[in-house]
């Protein structure tokens, strides 16, 4: 069953003025839809590895065959993190962190302008592409985190990864801002925090 492309679930406009239509069109529907073409090339012909879902591959690199592993890593990567994303910034929702999550960034962090604080800067600092995440710890606690081009936390150290499954992710390559914001990443992580869906950050770290 090859891996197709997620409904976005809503309207490409409907973030705007924050992230405009046009970026999200261009995102959704040729830069996820290429990692989704090219992890299909990728795995064709491994029956077993066509078999496992993105999120399976990319927990397990280390066994994937090491001719394909780059590129299952990238573009598994990519669709995990782009469906992931997707469902954080959907319309809605809370618009900040209540109950056990914001007590749970309080204890990390001190308070949630700290929080943000520490997530924009790991979105900022990140040179080149890649991602900034918020994740949650095996003990339940939460941390900060950056990962170069399309690695996930949950990859593992000798991928990339970093402690913890992410419950929010922020997407800091060029192409998901440079056409409103061009080089000015910081001005799109500050609007970032306008359409985060913080039930769904919720639902993640019950999850
Ligand atoms: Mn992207």
């Amino acid at each position: 069953m090859a891996h197709t492309l997620p409904d976005l679930g809503y309207a490409y406009n409907a973030l705007e003025p924050h992230i405009d239509a046009r970026t999200m069109e261009i995102h959704h529907s040729k830069h996820h839809q290429a990692y989704i073409t090219n992890l299909n090339n990728a795995i064709a012909g491994e029956p077993e590895l066509e078999g496992m879902s993105a999120d399976a591959l990319i927990r397990g690199l280390a066994t994937v065959p090491e001719d394909i592993r780059t590129a299952v890593r990238n573009n598994a990567g990519g669709h995990v993190n782009h469906s992931f994303f997707w469902k954080a910034i959907a319309p809605g929702g809370a618009k900040a962190p209540s109950g056990e999550l914001a007590a749970a960034i309080d204890q990390a962090f001190g308070s949630f302008d700290a929080f943000k604080d520490a997530f924009g800067k790991a979105g900022i600092t990140r040179f080149g592409s890649g991602w900034a995440w918020l994740c949650k710890k095996s003990d339940g606690t939460l941390a900060v985190s950056s990962s170069a081009n399309q690695d996930n936390p949950v990859m593992g150290a000798a991928f990339g990864g970093s402690e913890g499954t992410p419950i929010l992710g922020l997407d800091v390559w060029e192409h998901a801002y440079y056409l409103h914001y061009q080089n000015r990443r910081p001005d799109y992580i500050a609007a970032f925090w306008s359409v985060v869906n913080w039930d769904v950050v919720a639902a993640n770290f019950a999850a």
